[in-house]
């Protein structure tokens, strides 16, 4: 149980939760599927902004370990969040749930730049806010970007929907004994290294009082469940 009931969320999917069964790209159908899930929270009640990684794509570590320039890298992988979240929104839109997209690299043909206030208006007016190109700079990652908008936007907390039900202090999916938290500290995580998030982004909640949500976004109904503070998840606070 998570016990709290966050109004405000900002929930960070990585590239890969739009992957399927593939190893690779973007799997329509299960687009629909975590769209389905948002709709659901934000038919709940809750205001949502969304952060999608670019991992299923392309990763800036990736292209560097064989041989090109990592800040080039880089860009690449922002952009490929760009088409995730392109990918996001028309499956939202389908749903008939309204959505804008927000760039931190310009790209005034496909979405809006991002600007804060404009963002938080969109939210007033019931809209879903998809923040692509992570903070917009190389050598930094989308969960570095899902902590700052989850600051500047004022969330009540940063949900990492992952493919488990919360932290663990050993890999669940190789140590049938791996013992999972209802809770842990920010410290915790930063010392013991349990890879909830990039200890930037770690760091970032920590120091504004951001709970980081570890929950299973692969269980139908989780995400509002969660939302309500009634579903199964680790709170990083
Ligand atoms: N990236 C970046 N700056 C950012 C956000 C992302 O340079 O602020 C690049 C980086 O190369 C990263 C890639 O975009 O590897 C894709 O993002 P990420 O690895 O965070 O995606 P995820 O693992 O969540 O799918």
């Amino acid at each position: 149980m998570t016990q709290k009931r966050f109004n405000r969320i900002l929930l960070k999917l990585s590239g890969e939760a739009l992957m399927g069964d593939g190893n690779f790209g973007i799997d329509p159908e299960t687009v629909q599927r975590m769209a389905l899930e948002v709709k659901a929270a934000k038919e709940a009640g809750h205001e949502i902004c969304l952060v999608i990684g670019g991992g299923n794509i392309f990763r800036g570590m990736a292209g560097a370990a064989k041989g090109m320039d990592r800040a080039q890298a880089d860009y690449m992988g922002m952009l490929a969040t760009v088409m995730n979240a392109l990918a996001m929104q028309n499956a939202l839109e389908q749903l008939g749930v309204d959505t804008r997209v927000q760039s931190a690299i310009q790209m005034d043909q496909v979405c809006e730049p991002v600007i804060r206030r404009r963002a938080l208006r969109h939210l007033e007016r019931g809209r879903i806010v998809i923040f692509a190109a992570g903070v917009g700079s190389p050598f930094f990652t989308t969960d570095s970007g899902a902590a700052l908008r989850a600051a500047e936007m004022q969330c009540d907390a940063l949900l990492k929907g992952t493919s488990v039900d919360g932290v663990y202090d050993s890999d669940p999916k190789t140590n049938p004994d791996a013992i999972r938290y209802d809770s842990v500290s920010y410290s915790d995580v930063l010392a013991k290294d349990l890879r909830v998030m990039d200890a930037s982004a770690v760091a970032l909640c920590r120091d504004n009082g951001i709970p980081i949500v570890v929950f299973s976004i692969r269980d139908q109904g989780n995400l509002a469940k969660v939302m309500a503070g009634e579903g199964v998840a680790t709170v990083v606070e």
